[in-house]
């Protein structure tokens, strides 16, 4: 009877997530993105492909935005988006031309998220989601947002939603610009900041979502398809599962049942988490504080040029 006991117990153990488990997926968008400091496109679609596969990352999604295939940098996007699907990861749609809801008539918007669908449609790797250009599910209007979730769910596809935003897409402009302007980059300080700042992201949200929810839900990290993302992705993994992170494939994050939450609340636009802490009424900050260039920028200036405080 002890035996069986124990037996079950270990069965329960191995079943049931711990408590303590966090769980996190990675997702890449804005693909094919326009070049950063360091390399060509084909240079970094195989820098990162590389680079998840030596971090074990099995499943990663990149949300493409089929409009910038036509731009300089998109040259040779269709093979690289390809490579990423070879490679294990999944693609999803980021709208065609990348509007913001809240600038946009709902009927445009709606014409534009088709055009990327109809590129997508039969691609291998493709899932149903759909990710919100800056997160703007229509801000104030909410006839627009509820047009577009009613519009979404018409198409049978879901909201491609991110509860963790670490503004990696801020930290590569500031370090294209750097480079641009020949300033020296101290590559290992600008490594440590991006992982630092990732995995930050991730604690502070998941601490927010634990508030709100009662639970740690399967996180999905925003990233973009950036030069950093190249260069650092293997080391943000380490980082994160330095902290007790389980990296998990999208599908699974996608499967979690925070997927049919559609909160109320007064501006629709930025993280789920965000939303989800508003709606239960939690004071601000609701997000992470290096979201705003304002607290980032500096940040990056001392840590990653070296220059002295306030010098900008
Ligand atoms: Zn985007």
């Amino acid at each position: 009877m002890r035996r069986l006991l124990l037996f079950l117990a270990l069965v329960l153990a191995a079943a049931a997530p711990a408590a303590a488990e966090k769980r996190i997926a990675l997702t890449f968008d804005d693909v094919p993105r326009q070049r950063g400091a360091f390399f060509t496109p084909a240079e970094r679609t195989d820098r990162l492909i590389a680079g998840l596969q030596r971090a074990e990352v099995r499943q990663a999604a990149f949300f493409v935005t089929p409009g910038r295939l036509a731009q300089p940098d998109g040259a040779g996007g269709e093979q690289r988006i390809a490579a990423y699907v070879r490679a294990g990861h999944v693609i999803a749609n980021h709208s065609f031309s990348h509007l913001a809801l809240s600038a946009t008539p709902a009927a445009d918007y709606i014409a534009d998220l088709d055009r990327a669908e109809a590129w997508l449609g039969g691609r291998e790797g493709r899932r149903p989601w759909y990710r919100y250009p800056f997160l703007n599910e229509g801000r104030g209007d909410k006839a627009k947002r509820d047009a577009l979730r009613a519009a979404l769910k018409a198409r049978g596809l879901r909201n491609g939603y991110v509860t963790v935003d670490g503004a990696d897409w801020n930290m590569e402009a500031l370090t294209t610009k750097a480079a641009r302007a020949g300033e020296r980059i101290d590559m290992a300080a600008l490594r440590d900041l991006y992982v630092e700042t990732m995995v930050d992201a991730a604690e502070f949200n998941d601490a927010l979502a634990r508030r709100a929810l009662g639970r740690s839900p399967a996180h999905v990290l925003l990233l973009h398809e950036t030069d950093l993302a190249a260069l650092f992705i293997a080391d943000l993994v380490r980082g994160l599962r330095r902290n007790g992170w389980r990296i998990v494939t999208a599908d699974e994050a996608y499967a979690d049942p925070l997927g049919n939450a559609a909160p109320d609340v007064p501006s629709a636009q930025g993280t789920l988490t965000e939303a989800l802490a508003w709606e239960k009424g939690f004071p601000e900050p609701r997000w992470y504080s290096r979201a705003d260039p304002k607290v980032a920028d500096p940040l990056f200036e001392q840590r990653v040029l070296h220059k002295p405080a306030g010098a900008h």
